[in-house]
């Protein structure tokens, strides 16, 4: 394998940090240590495949190896899990600690049948990219998250669901939790590769779905990575004025560019493009608006999905009436778009969206529409993402996956 950030004792001075090493890596470094590289192999089966949380759990490595990794290396990850919370519609609800303390959440979720499981994952801690409608964006951004420590959500919540209900389907993977995931493009890329690795996880890429605000030349990136990984664009606005009152970043990269980049490059197996468009009632929810999207994407290979906005109290903004919300897909359906409708499920783990974040969050007022002030920098404590708004996106995965049905109100 080629990998350019491979890690070895060799040529890194950090830590090595073993959960976000890939199978050579280990293999590598496990031979430079003086021991077998199929030691390296087997270590990379305890970590991905068994989800290992300890060293003392990998009975068949020699003693000297596992005191030489507890000397020598760290296992990465996550350090602690806050709370796990299981709803009423079988999802899980994981807030997990980082090792500075930093908390970011994760969400588990079954399909409606209960077949499958699909799990969203944070990528940065907060975000930077200021989106008007959204409350990780409110809160501003604290860091990357490292690649183990992304990968981490998903050995541990994996390892969590398998050992409450044995033989489960875990199948789904979206990048949709809090952060950019592609302004944190290279720990995003490898996490992708280690998720897919035939002898970890094993995830089938096209089962993987990374949405973006739109970050250029992070889906460049992602596109010439070919990790087999689908691309779901949060459009949220029909035109360039209009995405930029909701979506800043778009000064930074215009519209036309980010439209051109899903033309012009091809991401999973069915090179079909998810567009999100979140409706806000009375600022991009009119049937002018579907018109204007439905030509604005005209000729990409797409489906649109979309989601009706996820009300918080911190956010100046309200969900459309359900008549609205179907006027708005009748008029894409007619033109011949695959589009579905995400409505927020109803969530009993801590009352309705964000409540869980919310027992760690402090609120700062109301926010405009127009961007704010600087704001002073937030407590680590606001960070914890308000996941309950992904529940509803869970799908989305799932059907970049699979074709699929979705709650398609037309
Ligand atoms: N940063 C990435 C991925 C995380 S956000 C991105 O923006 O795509 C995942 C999705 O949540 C995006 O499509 C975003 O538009 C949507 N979203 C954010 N806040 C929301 C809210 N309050 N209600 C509905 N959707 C929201
Ligand atoms: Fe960041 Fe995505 Fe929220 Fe925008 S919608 S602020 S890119 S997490």
């Amino acid at each position: 394998m080629t990998d350019t950030t491979m890690q070895s004792p060799a040529n890194s001075g950090a830590p090595l940090r073993l959960r976000g090493m890939t199978q050579a890596e280990l293999e590598q470094m496990t031979a430079d240590a003086g021991f077998p590289a199929f030691r390296g192999r087997q270590l990379f089966h305890w970590l991905h495949r068994k989800m290992a949380r300890t060293l003392d759990e990998m009975k068949n490595l020699p003693v000297a190896f596992r005191e030489w990794l507890a000397t020598n290396a760290v296992m990465g990850g996550v350090k602690d899990v806050v709370t796990v919370k299981t709803s009423q519609d079988g999802s899980y609800k994981f807030l997990f600690e980082l090792e500075d303390g930093r908390k970011v959440e994760s969400v588990l979720m079954p399909d409606a049948k209960r077949t499958y499981w699909t799990q969203c994952l944070s990528s940065q801690v907060g975000c930077a990219v200021d989106c008007k409608f959204c409350v990780t964006g409110f809160n501003g951004f604290f860091r990357q998250m490292k690649v183990d420590e992304i990968v981490d959500q998903v050995l541990f919540a994996r390892r969590h669901l398998l050992t409450e209900q044995p033989g489960a389907n875990f199948r789904n993977l979206v990048y949709m939790g809090m952060g950019e995931p592609l302004l944190n493009p290279d720990a995003v890329i490898k996490s992708i590769r280690l998720f897919s690795d035939r002898e970890g996880v094993d995830l089938s890429p096209r089962r993987i779905t990374v949405s973006t605000s739109g970050i250029v030349p992070g889906m460049v990136q992602l596109a010439e990575a070919e990790t087999g990984a689908c691309l779901a664009l949060s459009l949220n606005a029909p035109n360039q004025a209009e995405r930029e009152r909701i979506m800043p970043i778009t000064k930074k990269y215009p519209l036309a560019d980010v439209l051109d980049v899903c033309r012009r490059y091809r991401y999973g197996k069915h090179k079909r493009v998810t567009f999100e468009y979140v409706l806000l009632a009375g600022i991009n929810d009119t049937t002018d608006h579907a018109r204007q999207v439905a030509s604005l994407v005209k000729g990409i290979p797409c489906k649109i999905n979309v989601i009706p906005f996820n009300p918080n109290p911190t956010l100046p903004f309200g969900r459309p009436e359900t008549d609205d919300v179907q006027a708005f897909v009748d008029v894409l359906g007619a033109q011949n778009y695959t589009v579905s409708v995400r409505w927020s499920k109803a969530l009993d783990v801590d009352g309705a969206c964000g409540q869980l974040a919310g027992q760690h969050r402090q609120r700062r007022g109301i926010r405009g529409v127009e961007a704010p002030a600087a704001t002073p920098e937030p407590t680590p404590a606001q960070f914890a993402h308000a996941l309950g708004d992904l529940d509803f996106f869970a799908p989305v995965a799932a059907e970049s996956a699979d074709e699929d049905d979705g709650e398609d109100i037309r």
